[in-house]
């Protein structure tokens, strides 16, 4: 029986950390949550925390979280960048998991890793932004980088330890979003209402504008590229509208491994938190007969340029990457405000990219001061 592992969760109110509450309470005797972290969210937070009756909690807010404090006086309650970077370091600590939105989660990464933790990555900004040194540092501190993303939990449940140079290449599977036989022409017009509605995944709002654009496997290209150390160049998407395949890997002898199951993030989620073990579970079950048949098509460069824009930020690499990343954040909460069209969000990120002076091996602090450029930039 493996032994128990106490787990830090970041971002626990959230559709990823939802996820996770539910496959912690399915392995009871083997994961236990010692550290909770929210934006905003008190009341589900303060729920979560009576439920599982961590040691500490974090909220955005100072105030609120004084006011949970009072509410909760058996639980450490702590606030801000300060608060995730505690939970993420708590001596008892055996994993975290980051499941933040936005740029939130690299600093509490950093210091997880550094504090000799494994981490457990939802948030695909940490390798999108930082990958180089996120990567470097965890072979520094000897700690191991666990995907939560569904398609990299395939890839690396499919490559095992085969080092990079027995991959030909690593096909991600994309599902095509909602817009995927949406004739070009009828781009401009698309709501935000409609880019919300996804075919095969309920997720947090921002991951959803992604999948309809695409971006969202524009960055998980980068992310593969690091969690892997494959070069872009030997990273693909094919789009697979099942969501069956999660992704596969091409071995240079020409043989092709996938991972499979009907679409479920707690599986993902559990195999980053058991690894290197397999648990027991019932929660997915997949049946060939009733899905029938799997198809398989190339995604659209035309009516999808997301994708060659996050390739070319993963070929030129430096803070490229981090400034597609945040430019496409300030971008998609323009279209859902309703100031730019959905063209306009790939349009927008194209042209803060021309106009970046990339910077190679950025250290961090260029890194988020990358970020922040691109940010005001595309606010303009
Ligand atoms: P959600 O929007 O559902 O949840 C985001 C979470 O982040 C919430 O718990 C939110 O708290 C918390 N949060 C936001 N800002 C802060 C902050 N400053 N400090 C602490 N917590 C904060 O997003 P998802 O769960 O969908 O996605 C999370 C990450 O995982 C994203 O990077 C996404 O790309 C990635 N991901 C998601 C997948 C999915 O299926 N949903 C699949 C693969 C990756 P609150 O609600 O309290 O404000």
């Amino acid at each position: 029986m493996p032994r128990m592992k106490n787990v830090v969760l970041l971002g626990s109110t959230g559709s990823i950390g939802t996820s996770t509450l539910k496959v912690v309470e399915d392995l009871p005797d083997q994961l236990r949550l010692i550290g909770l972290a929210a934006g905003g969210n008190a009341t589900l937070l303060e729920q979560q925390a009576v439920r599982h009756r961590p040691q500490a909690v974090s909220l955005q807010d100072p105030s609120a979280a004084a006011a949970l404090a009072s509410r909760l006086p058996q639980i450490a309650v702590h606030s801000g960048t300060d608060g995730l970077v505690t939970l993420a370091t708590l001596p008892e600590a055996d994993i975290v998991l980051i499941a933040i939105v936005g740029t939130a989660g690299l600093a509490p990464a950093l210091a997880a890793i550094r504090a000799g933790k494994d981490i457990a990555v939802a948030s695909k900004e940490i390798l999108v932004m930082a990958g180089e040194i996120v990567m470097s540092e965890a072979r520094r501190h000897g700690v191991r980088v666990l995907a939560v993303d569904s398609e990299h939990s395939a890839i690396f449940q499919c490559l095992g330890d085969r080092p990079p140079s027995s991959v030909r290449r690593l096909i991600l599977t994309a599902s095509g979003g909602p817009f995927r036989t949406t004739p070009r022409e009828a781009f401009a017009g698309i709501t935000v209402e409609q880019a919300l509605k996804h075919p095969s995944w309920v997720m947090g709002r921002k991951i959803t504008i992604d999948s309809a654009t695409l971006f969202n496997k524009g960055l998980e290209m980068i992310e593969a590229r690091w969690l892997f150390d494959i070069e872009m160049d030997r990273v693909d998407v094919i789009v697979h509208p099942q969501s069956v395949v999660h992704s596969m890997v091409e071995f240079v002898d020409g043989s092709i491994v996938a991972q499979l199951s009907t679409p479920d993030m707690c599986l993902p989620i559990q195999v980053a938190l058991c690894h290197p073990d397999r648990l027991p579970s019932q929660r997915v079950q997949t049946d060939f007969a009733r899905l029938g048949s799997l198809t398989f098509e190339n995604p659209d460069p035309v009516r999808f340029p997301a994708l060659s824009l996050a390739r070319r930020a993963g070929e030129v690499g430096g803070t490229l990457p981090a400034v597609l990343n945040a430019a496409n954040e300030i971008a998609v909460e323009r279209f859902c405000r309703r100031e730019l069209s959905f063209p306009g969000i790939w349009e927008t990120v194209g042209r803060v990219m021309e106009t970046h002076a990339v910077v190679t091996h950025p250290g961090l602090d260029e890194i988020l001061a990358a970020d922040r450029w691109a940010r005001e930039a595309a606010s303009r």
